[in-house]
């Protein structure tokens, strides 16, 4: 039996492994790390949002980063796929809001545990604490690898799934780039993507740990739109985060990427689900409520207490004036203030902290149907490593699952695979 070599034991590296061994092959998994599956168990906040009940086209849409690219891949393994395959190994399911499914556990070590039982009785050897150092290729194709401590594996078909550059703390620290340049892979430049903001407002630091659900953001570039979003944000020491930020973060990244110092602005509505004629009557009737307060002891009910003072200053009102004095012209500040709360974006949180990595592996060198490399045979490229990135909502691990089960196919089966119907 040929051994297949898997670098990686991440969700694309153990997918593959087991995709390869249930078709028929024998497989090794070097991972750096001391266990496998390390960035699973921070998925979702340790709840691990495995993926989205959407079909295909929702899958490519909501994956900005080259998603068409999965469009084989999607077809082969699917939503449904991973969801029966965890199944099979005691992971029931449940959906959530926006179609995310999670767990039924909430628990994403469950995910790994299920990886670990169906690896268990295939023919996968997983080492842990082996860094692949190389991809030994002779005569121009895949040879084998060598580890950091110069041990030399033999096989004609090789897996990289090192992931991208996020969270390296989990092992993803983006040896693959290296490893497949050095084969003569172009690398697409890597970017934090699903990253929190940093913004330049000083007294950003005042709204820090302030959450709020059902607010718009408008990112713009030089007062144009980019991007917008709906739902819920955070507000950090330095910025902004929460799922719409992460969601318009990719934009900023590669607008900065591409233009060194663009004049970018968030723009938040903090009522978008009232017109300006209903907004202005809900101020009148607190005013009316409040009518012999001072502004700043009136906007409890439609503002959150850490957000009055900063709307009060940036309207420039008095915070002291009785409600009751408040003029039609002031009232239209303080409502622009609530409709436009806008921060200047200096930044984005480095890689270290992204969700995901933009950019990597350039999905022109790679065959869609198989993952196989176009430049290096016996090579197969999967997982975060190459270009592609989604938004959150388990668009990222559905697409690591997707082209670990293709891989390791194809990889185990090789043109076999071809006669299938998917392929
Ligand atoms: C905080 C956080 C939360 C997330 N939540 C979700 C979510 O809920 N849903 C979702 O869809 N996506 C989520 N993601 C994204 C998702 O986790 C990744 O896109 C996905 O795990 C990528 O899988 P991968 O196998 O390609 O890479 P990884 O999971 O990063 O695995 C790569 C593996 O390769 C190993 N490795 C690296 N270099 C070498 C080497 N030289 N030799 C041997 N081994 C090596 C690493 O140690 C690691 O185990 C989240 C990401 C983060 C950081």
């Amino acid at each position: 039996m040929e051994q297949i070599i898997v670098v990686g034991g991440g969700a694309a590296g153990l997918m593959a492994a087991y995709s390869a061994a249930i078709h028929g092959a024998k497989v090794l998994i070097l991972e750096k790390m001391p266990a496998v599956g390390r960035k699973i168990l921070i998925t979702g906040k340790g709840r691990c949002n495995i993926t989205n009940i959407c079909d295909i086209t929702g899958f490519i849409n909501n994956i900005p980063g080259n998603g068409s690219f999965l469009y084989s891949a999607l077809n082969v393994f699917n939503n449904e796929d991973i969801i029966a395959f965890l199944g099979q190994y005691g992971v029931k399911t449940k959906i959530e809001r926006g179609g995310r499914v999670f767990p039924e556990t909430d628990k994403a070590k469950d995910v790994v545990q299920a990886f670990l039982s169906a690896l268990k009785n295939l023919p996968v050897d997983i080492v842990v604490g082996q860094a692949v150092k190389k991809i030994d290729v002779r005569n121009g194709k895949v040879n084998g690898v060598i580890t950091k401590d110069d041990c030399f594996h033999s096989a004609q078909q090789v897996i990289v799934a090192t992931g991208g550059a996020s969270y390296p703390g989990t092992g993803s620290t983006g040896d693959g780039y290296r490893l497949t340049a050095e084969l003569g892979h172009t690398i697409i430049p890597i970017r934090p993507s699903l990253v929190p903001l940093e913004v330049g407002e000083e007294w950003i630091g005042l709204l820090q740990g302030l959450s709020l659900r059902n607010i718009s953001a408008v990112l713009k570039a030089d007062g144009k739109v980019l991007g917008h979003d709906f739902g819920e944000l955070l507000f950090t020491h330095y910025g902004l985060s929460g799922p719409i930020i992460l969601s318009l973060s990719r934009l900023v990244s590669e607008m900065l990427y591409h233009h060194p110092k663009p004049d970018l602005t968030v723009e938040i509505n903090l009522k978008p689900a009232l017109s300006d004629e209903i907004l202005d009557k809900r101020i009148q009737r607190d005013f009316a409520k409040f009518s012999r307060k001072a502004l700043k002891n009136s906007l409890g009910e439609l503002l959150p207490n850490k957000l009055i003072s900063i709307v009060i200053d940036l309207a420039f009102l008095e915070p002291e004036k009785p409600v009751n004095q408040i003029s039609k012209q002031e009232r239209t500040r303080l409502m622009d203030v609530i409709q436009h709360l806008t921060f200047s974006v200096t930044g984005v949180r480095p890689i270290s902290e992204a969700i995901v990595t933009s950019g990597g592996v350039s999905v022109k060198e790679i065959n869609p149907k198989s993952m196989e490399s176009k430049i290096v045979p016996g090579l197969f490229l999967i997982g975060e490593l190459i270009d592609v990135d989604g938004l959150t909502g388990g668009y990222n691990l559905q697409a690591a699952f997707s082209t670990g089960y293709v891989a390791g196919r194809y990889a185990a089966l090789g043109e076999l695979a071809r006669e299938h119907k998917e392929f």
